[in-house]
């Protein structure tokens, strides 16, 4: 099936931190790939800027490398490259100077679209954003964007939000969460709100628990001292998990529009329980082979930094009273598989008796790998005697269902694009990013006050006992972990 695409307005985009690897690995191949798909006019211009001495020609040289690293060669033909490089600019420019400003200036068209990517450090945001006030690079139409962390604690947040509010209103800021651009993602929502069928079910009435995994195979290897200050509670619960969690819970907005869908999300942030200490477990992860330590890629050699974490949440509001929201992250887990569950009640009444066993339906909206749906559905095991009862799933996986035509916009390529059509929704709002820090600080006090070591874990494998246990205590189960 083609999807039918409809190219975006003509836009300047400067991307600050052009030549970092954000850029070169996201940024770049992901606006390639939605040239050629015609989804990016020909008049419009990415400029990249930072402080190497590059010119256009020289950057041009470094985005075609990049485009021939992460991007497959079947997308990548030499005349599409060539003319899309021919909308490549560089300006030269340090964030905390005053060099390349006034040549930026003069290189931004007013008849365009204007975004600014800061894919720099946080640090820089403030210095930025006031030198593009200085050299009137930025009106009141231009857009930017900023990446993750948000912050480190609320005060930082806050602090970070109010540097992009003294220049920028807060319907200019772009707050990027890459999770909320998956196409699976956004399905949670079209499956929850244009079908009949499941919304009357979704609810503490009908649903057992939910679970949210996102695990990595990955290790911190390389920029341990990086992570050692954020740890997997900043890192990813914050953020990302937490922003499946509002998807999953929050009630259904009036219309799709940025700030119907971002007070409901905000909404369910603040119905968040405190956690008690015993259901959070905390891992930090070992291996047999030397030096393959989470300590040992690390400089602080007792550090109390969690590369897993696993908490069992309540959102507290009439709808999902008494049901659990069980989260759980890591690196060097046994796979890369992040899955939301929806794990629904069993029947009310078992009228085919002990032997057919306990079944439970199950909605599984998979991010990675296979991006895709499974309904778990109870049916008559074939051929046995009796009445036997086994689940098997209704399989959508997209790839398959929809055909991989090429258009499906990874989450970059989208989320870049939502930038340019001025839509908000799939971004975070400056009060829900406070919000989620305001729910994450006391649990961090808390074991950093109780200087809490966390569990070890062995590489490779599912997390720590005691995150099991969390379950188990309860008559539940973890699903599986699954390449
Ligand atoms: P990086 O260190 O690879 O690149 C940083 C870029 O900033 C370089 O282009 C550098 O030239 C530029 N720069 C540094 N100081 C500058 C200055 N004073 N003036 C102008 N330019 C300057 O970093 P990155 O990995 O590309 O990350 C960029 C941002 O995106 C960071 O905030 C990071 O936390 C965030 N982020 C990165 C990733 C990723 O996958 N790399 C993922 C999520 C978020």
């Amino acid at each position: 099936m083609v999807s039918r695409v409809i190219p975006v307005d003509p836009f300047d985009l400067v991307i600050f931190g052009g030549t970092g690897d954000l850029a070169r690995r996201k940024i770049l191949p992901g606006l390639f790939r939605r040239f050629i798909n015609g989804q990016m006019e020909d008049t419009s211009r990415i400029i990249g800027a930072a402080r190497s001495d590059y010119d256009d020609a020289a950057y041009r040289k470094f985005v075609g490398e990049a485009l021939k690293e992460f991007v497959d060669g079947g997308d990548r033909e030499k005349k599409q490259v060539a003319e899309f490089l021919k909308q490549i600019h560089y300006i030269q420019i340090d964030a905390t100077g005053t060099g390349g400003w006034d040549d930026l200036s003069e290189l931004l068209r007013d008849d365009v679209i204007r975004a600014f990517y800061f894919s720099v450090a946080p640090s820089l945001f403030g210095a930025l954003a006031e030198r593009l006030h200085a050299h009137s690079c930025a009106g009141p139409k231009c857009r930017i964007v900023v990446e993750k962390p948000f912050g480190r604690d609320l005060a930082t947040a806050k602090e970070l939000n109010q540097t992009l509010r003294d220049h920028f209103d807060e319907s200019q800021i772009y707050r990027i969460d890459h999770y909320l651009g998956k196409e699976t993602v956004q399905n949670l929502m079209a499956v929850r709100f244009a079908n009949v069928l499941f919304e009357p079910l979704w609810n503490a009435q009908f649903i057992d628990h939910v679970q949210i995994t996102v695990t990595e195979t990955v290790g911190v290897d390389g920029r341990g001292d990086y992570y050692d200050k954020s740890g997997a509670m900043r890192d990813m619960v914050q953020n990302h998990l937490m922003q499946l969690l509002c998807l999953t819970a929050m009630e259904p907005p009036a219309r799709f529009a940025p700030d119907a869908v971002r007070d409901e999300k905000l909404k369910v942030i603040r119905a968040l329980d405190p956690i008690e200490p015993d259901d959070i477990v905390r891992g930090q992860y070992v291996s047999d082979k030397k030096g393959d330590d989470f300590l040992d890629q690390v400089e602080d050699k007792d550090s109390i930094t969690e590369s897993f974490i696993a908490m069992k949440l309540a959102v507290s509001n009439w709808r999902w009273a008494g049901v659990p929201f069980y989260l759980r992250t890591g690196k060097k887990m046994k796979a890369r598989h992040s899955e939301i569950a929806i794990i629904f009640k069993e029947a009310p009444h078992a009228i085919f008796g002990q032997a057919a066993g306990r079944h439970q339906n199950i909605l599984v909206i998979r991010l990675q790998p296979n991006e895709g749906m499974d309904m778990l559905v109870t049916i008559k095991e074939p051929g046995q005697g009796g009445m036997r009862l086994l689940d098997v799933p209704l399989d959508m996986s997209f790839a398959e269902a929809l055909g991989e035509d090429g258009n499906a916009p990874d989450a970059y390529e989208r989320l870049i694009m939502d930038v340019i059509r001025g839509d908000q929704t799939l971004f975070m709002r400056g009060d829900e990013v406070e919000a989620a820090w305001a729910w994450t600080d006391p649990l961090i006090e808390g074991w950093m006050s109780r200087e809490e070591k966390p569990k070890t874990y062995e590489v490779g494998s599912t997390g720590p006992e005691e995150a099991a246990m969390l379950l188990h205590r309860e008559g539940r189960r973890w699903r599986d972990i699954k390449p």
